[in-house]
């Protein structure tokens, strides 16, 4: 298996990266540099922060102002990470660079989703924004899209920064009035893939010039890469003065598991972290001119997903198995997209001919976590939907083994 840096760092980024490696408690040799960088494990971002932000906080109160993030929750145990705020600053500029080569400008006003707080990094979006000279509209709150519609119009929005997940209930609410949001020329997704059926359903909806991008940021590692009008779904710019990116355990296509080193990141430092994310490296240069690497996604690796756009550790699907105690053939669950919200399906012929194990299994579904219910009660997820396991609707993997678990949203 290969690993390999996607751009070379260059010598002020060798010695940074000698820096931070030390502050993670390695050593780095500046003659053999690449190969005694590869002696640094890989972390997995679930746990790699947690060893440094209690010793930092006590450490480092008169050092200035600091602040929380966690991302976690989905895996059970919270973690946090904590950073100055001149590191907050600087990765905002460079996260502002890539809203405006989404295409951001000064004229625009920017109507932003997403209530900042310990689990969200949404005010770093305000921060970011601040280097595009637009005017920011913080829509906070997303529980009622009617009132988000009346904002966005009365502001004269034209731009959203939004997951597909939170624009599907406007869209619903503006398709029964038959109503369009023709000011709006440019929505910028993040947080989530945009899946090509929910473009294509929202594409009516506003401007008939509507261009779709996206950023790719996440709270551990910081702001990572932005789309181009060269981009094609799934594919990213990369920030490569703040990350330094490598592909680990890459195949025979060199598609790999996404690390990542943020050079701007001192107080808990990233290195070596992997995001959880496939990618490969595209080799052409693109057209708009950037010179920065590029890379595709190609989804998540091990089995965290986004659900609904937030974090859902497929394991817990096990539960509705375990309390249900069916047969491994008996039970596959797939995860679709219908109409723009994510629809889990359980396919067992047992369940779906009892209706008491229907009615359990549905309750052990809404059950499984608080941000699960959470999601059902704002309508961003569907309800638990059961079909009959057969023949015709059993997939296979391709080598014929049975699995009991499907994403098809991006199929
Ligand atoms: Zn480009």
């Amino acid at each position: 298996m290969k690993t390999g840096f996607l751009a070379q760092p260059s010598e002020e980024q060798r010695q940074t990266m000698i820096k931070l490696a030390h502050e993670y408690g390695y050593c780095v040799a500046e003659i053999d540099f690449e190969k005694s960088w590869k002696n640094i494990p890989v972390a997995d971002c679930k746990n790699h922060a947690g060893k440094f932000w209690e010793e930092r906080h006590k450490d480092s109160v008169r050092k200035g102002s600091r602040i929380f993030f966690s991302s976690g929750g989905s895996t059970g145990q919270p973690k946090y990470t904590l950073l100055n705020f001149s590191e907050v600053e600087q990765n905002s500029a460079i996260h502002g660079k890539g809203y405006r080569a989404c295409g951001v400008l000064p004229s625009d006003v920017v109507a932003t989703w997403g209530t900042p707080g310990i689990m969200s990094s949404e005010f770093t979006v305000y921060l970011a924004l601040s280097h595009t000279g637009a005017c920011i509209l913080p829509i906070g709150d997303t529980s009622d899209p009617k009132s988000i519609i009346e904002i966005i119009r009365n502001f004269n929005a034209s731009v959203l920064l939004v997951m597909p997940s939170d624009l599907s209930p406007i869209i619903a609410l503006i398709e029964a009035s038959g109503e369009r949001l023709d000011n709006v020329r440019l929505i910028i997704t993040g947080g989530e893939p945009l899946y090509e059926a929910d473009e294509q359903r929202f594409r009516s909806f506003f401007s008939p010039k509507i261009v779709f991008r996206s950023v790719f940021q996440t709270s551990d590692t910081g702001t990572i890469g932005y789309q181009c009008p060269c981009c094609e779904r799934g594919e990213y710019h990369v920030h490569d003065s703040l990350q330094i990116l490598e592909i680990d355990n890459q195949d025979e296509q060199g598609v790999g598991d996404l690390v990542t080193t943020n050079l701007g990141r001192k107080l808990v430092p990233i290195v070596r972290v992997k995001t959880g994310d496939r990618v490969f490296e595209i080799p052409e240069k693109c057209a708009c001119g950037i010179s920065s690497p590029r890379i595709r996604f190609l989804g998540r690796s091990g089995r965290i997903c986004k659900v609904g756009g937030e974090k859902f550790d497929l394991n817990r699907l096990n539960e509705i198995k375990e309390a249900l105690t069916l047969p491994v053939d008996d039970f596959q669950i797939t995860l679709s997209r219908e109409e723009g919200l994510d629809q889990f399906t359980l396919l067992s012929n047992r369940v779906v001919q009892d209706s008491s194990l229907q009615e359990q299994a549905k309750n052990i579904f809404d059950n499984i976590s608080q941000k699960l219910s959470t999601q059902l009660s704002r309508g961003v997820i569907r309800p638990l939907k059961f079909l009959a396991l057969d023949r015709t609707n059993v997939v296979l993997s391709p080598s014929g083994k049975f699995v009991s678990f499907r994403d098809t949203r991006g199929i």
